[in-house]
């Protein structure tokens, strides 16, 4: 995502954040009012938590790959140095419990597969 993309998707974010505070405050009116924007904040936090997490997560536009010795290749079953795509733009596989990792060319083929 390019900076002035992202700039302007988190100022639209803040303006987000302004109704759900204001409403807050004024349910939580009969508090006082650093108790009332505490409450405030901490439900601003569990929600804005994951959307700028989306907002803040870099894209790699080329593959980043990791490579690992004496793994049996996903496809061929062949006992080889693996290889595997991580991330590459909208794939992600970095929170894959069960990695699975190719022979040099069976990942070639894969890489052309997720390229599409
Ligand atoms: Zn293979």
């Amino acid at each position: 995502m390019k900076l002035l993309k992202k700039y302007t998707l988190y100022l639209i974010r803040w303006q987000l954040s302004t109704p759900i505070l204001a409403i807050v405050l004024k349910l939580l009116s009969n508090m006082s009012t650093l108790t009332a924007t505490i409450i405030a904040n901490l439900i601003g936090g569990l929600i804005f938590f994951w959307v700028d997490k989306i907002i803040f997560k870099k894209k790699s536009d080329v593959p980043l790959w990791e490579i690992k010795e004496d793994v049996i290749c996903y496809d061929c079953h062949k006992k080889t140095k693996g290889y595997r795509i991580v991330e590459w733009g909208n794939y992600d596989r970095t929170e894959d419990k069960n990695p699975q990792y190719r022979c040099k060319d069976c990942s070639i083929k894969k890489m052309k597969m997720i390229a599409k």
